[in-house]
């Protein structure tokens, strides 16, 4: 039996859910979560409970402000505009934290202001960190009203010397009324290192930078998607779709654990573009990558013929769209994994696939990658039913 694990900011900040209560408590809630949308489908097996229920998140976006003069930095309040300063955060990675109290103490000495949105003064809006779960790297992104940011390269000097894993220090300037922290066209300039960092995840080395997207618990992504490749059984006949693929994780996985061919199908361009970096780094020939929209897509390539024998689809949190299933039904994939991270369109995309298309789900597999927070992802394998199997199995 675990321990409540407790805050000093429970209740205030408002980012976790959970955060007052026993792990084995969250895990029966959304456990319950998970039966009430999918349990109709097929019985669900136990949540994966994370490897670590704190210290977890390797991403941390801090808003900066000013308290009795000084720099602070924290959370905005759920649902509001009301910065409350964070010392730190159980749920962070400590270096992250021990990166930002950095910052608090040496603002001072540089001259480092927070950006006041109504009277567009000061500089310094957020502060994204990142850090690699494989690699004692950390990549340090200071967001501000301009690149003329005061002393930023004896500040991004003085953190690389602190704490040697700061690796990359750069400014990406954002001065929207935004809750966005980085605009999509917001310009980015390296101060220090080159821009990015490395992590590994399953014998496979990825490039990690300011904007890519990146499982925020990566320990317990690499079992979900262990979970994923062993529910596929790939072998080398087998042509891969992976739909909403990202920066190109689960294909790249696929394309390393014996598939044949694998494409990856992505909107974002530069989740795209830092896909094909990925494919280039780990020496994966197998692999390639699409900038489309996952439905368009895969309803063109349908009316073209194609068929794929294993489809991996990872939405976002609005499921797929009835095109997208329709379509990915006419390319007649032997298994589909479905990789979601909201039960409840995963629930009504599975009633879909079993009203129009000859699949059942056989497993599905809840992986807790979010401890504290209400979220939970799930991985669920469909066959088809009733057709003897192709490509050489
Ligand atoms: N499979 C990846 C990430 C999945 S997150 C991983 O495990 O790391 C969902 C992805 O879907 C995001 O990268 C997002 O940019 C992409 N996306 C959202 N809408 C899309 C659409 N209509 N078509 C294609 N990709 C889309």
């Amino acid at each position: 039996m675990t321990k409540k694990r407790t805050c000093p900011l429970a209740g205030r900040c408002g980012g976790c859910d959970y955060i007052g209560m026993r792990y084995e408590d969250e895990l029966l809630e959304k456990y319950l979560e998970e039966e009430q949308f999918l349990s109709r489908f097929c019985s669900v097996s136990p949540i994966l409970p994370s490897p670590e229920i704190t210290g977890y998140r390797c991403k941390v976006q801090a808003v900066c402000g000013t308290e009795d003069g000084r720099l602070v930095t924290g959370i905005y309040r759920k649902g509001s505009h009301r910065l409350i300063p964070v010392r730190s955060c159980p749920l962070e990675d400590k270096r992250a934290g021990k990166i930002l109290q950095t910052i608090r103490t040496l603002a001072g000495r540089y001259h480092i202001v927070s950006y006041d949105e109504d009277r567009k003064t000061g500089h310094l809006r957020h502060v994204l960190i990142r850090t690699s779960e494989y690699y004692d790297e950390a990549l340090v992104v200071l967001v501000g009203s301009s690149f003329d940011l005061p002393s930023a390269s004896d500040l991004a000097a003085a953190l690389h010397q602190k704490h040697p894993y700061v690796r990359s220090v750069s400014i990406i300037v954002n001065t929207e009324k935004t809750s966005m922290v980085i605009p999509d066209d917001a310009e980015e300039r390296v101060i220090y290192g080159k821009g990015y960092i490395m992590d590994r995840i399953l014998g496979l080395d990825f490039r990690i930078s300011a904007r890519s997207f990146y499982q925020v618990n990566p320990r317990q992504a690499a079992n979900l998607y262990t979970i994923a490749m062993n529910m596929a059984e790939l072998n080398e006949h087998d042509t891969v779709i992976d739909a909403y693929s990202g920066t190109g994780t689960i294909a790249l996985i696929a394309a390393a654990s014996g598939a044949g061919r694998v494409i990856g199908v992505e909107a974002n361009e530069r989740a795209v573009s830092d896909a094909w970096e990925n494919a280039r780094i780990n020496n994966l020939g197998n692999v390639s990558f699409e900038r489309a929209d996952a439905s368009k897509w895969m309803k063109e390539r349908a009316k073209e013929g194609m068929e794929c024998s294993v489809l991996f689809l990872d939405p976002p949190r609005s499921g797929a769209t009835e095109e997208f299933l329709a379509a990915a039904g006419r390319m007649n994939p032997e298994r589909i994994i479905y990789i979601s991270c909201n039960p409840e369109t995963l629930g009504r995309d599975l009633r879909y696939i079993y009203r129009f298309m000859p699949y059942k789900a056989v497993g599905i597999q809840p992986v807790d990658l979010f401890p504290a927070s209400r979220h939970i992802e799930t991985v669920v394998l469909l066959e088809r039913r009733g057709r003897s199997r192709v490509n050489g199995r």
